[in-house]
C-alpha cells in the first residue's frame, strides 16, 4: 500500500506535456492518461488497470494492494509494454515514475507512451447513412467517421464497403435498424441533431429505449436490448439476401 500511495503521489504530480487543466477535458474518456484516471482519487487506478483482482502475491498468500499487467511486445519477450497506461508525462518523468514500480527499478524504457490525436470528421453532418458523403461516392467508416473501437471501425468499414457495392451494382442501399448495436452507433455517427461530434464506441447508452416501456433490472434490460437487436439484424440480413447471400450475387 505504501508503495501504491508514494507511487499515485508520484504520478499525479510529476510534469507532464499537457501543462494546463483545461486541455484536458478534450481527452477521450476510454483512453484516459493514468495520470488522469490517477487524479480522480487515490484509488481510481486500482479500480482500473491496476486492478489486483484474480491474483495472490506468493510471498503473503494474498491479494496485493494494486498491480500492473506486463505485456510482451514481441515473441521473444525481450520487450513488455504497460497495459492501459497511456500517459502524458514527458520522458524524464517517465522514467523517474516507471521506475518506482516494484521490479521494475531497472527497467529500460524502449519507447515512451505519447498521446495520439484523434482525427475524426464530423460525420453527422457530413455522412449520410450509409457513411456516403451525399452526391459523391465517397464513403468514411472507422476511426476517422468518429466510430470508435476495433469491432466498430471493423463493422461500419464493411457498411460501408457494402453500401458501395450497392452502389456500383444498382441495388438499394442498406441501412442498419437502429434497435441493433452497430445501427444505432451509425444512427448517432449521422444524425445532423448531434451537436459537438465526438467519437464514440457502441454502448447501451445510446441504444433506443425498450418499446414496452417496463422496468427491468439491468441485467434484464440488457438481455433485452441484446435480443431486439438480434432480431433486428437478422431480419435485415435475411431480407437483405441480395447483398448477404453469396449465390444472389
Ligand atoms: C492507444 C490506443 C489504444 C486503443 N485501445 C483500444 C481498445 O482497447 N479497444 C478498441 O476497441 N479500440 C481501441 N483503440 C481504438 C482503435 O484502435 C481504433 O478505433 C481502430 O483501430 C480504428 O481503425 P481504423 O481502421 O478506422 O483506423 P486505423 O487503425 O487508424 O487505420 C488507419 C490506417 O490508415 C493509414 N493511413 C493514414 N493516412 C494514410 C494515407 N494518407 N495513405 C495511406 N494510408 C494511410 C494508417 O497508417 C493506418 O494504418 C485504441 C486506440 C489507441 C490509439
Amino acid at each position: 500500500k505504501d508503495e501504491y500511495v508514494a507511487f499515485i503521489e508520484a504520478l499525479t504530480s510529476a510534469e507532464r506535456v499537457i501543462m494546463k487543466d483545461f486541455e484536458t477535458r478534450d481527452l477521450f474518456q476510454a483512453c484516459q492518461p493514468a495520470e488522469e484516471v490517477a487524479r480522480k482519487g487515490i484509488d481510481a487506478i486500482r479500480f482500473g488497470a491496476m486492478k489486483p483482482v484474480g491474483l495472490t502475491d506468493p510471498r503473503t498468500g494474498r491479494r496485493p494492494w494494486a498491480a500492473v499487467q506486463l505485456r510482451a511486445e514481441n515473441r521473444d519477450c525481450t520487450a513488455y509494454n504497460l497495459v492501459g497506461f497511456q500517459t502524458n508525462l514527458t520522458f524524464p518523468e517517465q522514467k523517474r515514475v516507471f521506475r518506482m514500480i516494484p521490479g521494475l527499478e531497472h527497467a529500460e524504457f524502449s519507447r515512451f507512451g505519447v498521446m495520439h490525436r484523434n482525427t475524426f470528421i464530423d460525420s453527422p453532418h457530413l455522412l449520410d447513412k450509409t457513411m456516403r458523403i451525399p452526391g459523391t461516392k465517397v464513403r468514411f467508416a472507422g476511426q476517422i467517421a468518429g466510430t470508435e473501437g476495433y469491432t466498430e471501425a471493423i463493422a461500419s468499414g464493411l457498411l460501408a464497403a457494402l453500401n458501395t457495392f450497392a452502389d456500383l451494382s444498382s441495388r438499394d442501399y442498406l441501412e442498419l435498424p437502429n434497435t441493433s448495436v452497430l445501427g444505432c452507433l451509425i444512427d448517432y455517427a449521422t444524425d445532423p441533431a448531434v451537436e459537438d461530434y465526438q467519437p464514440m464506441h457502441v454502448n447501451f447508452g445510446i441504444m433506443p429505449p425498450l418499446e414496452d416501456g417496463r422496468r427491468r433490472s439491468k441485467r434484464d434490460r440488457y438481455a433485452a436490448y441484446s435480443q431486439r437487436g438480434k432480431d433486428a439484424l437478422e431480419r435485415v440480413i435475411r431480407d437483405r439476401g441480395d447483398l448477404f447471400d453469396r449465390n444472389a450475387l
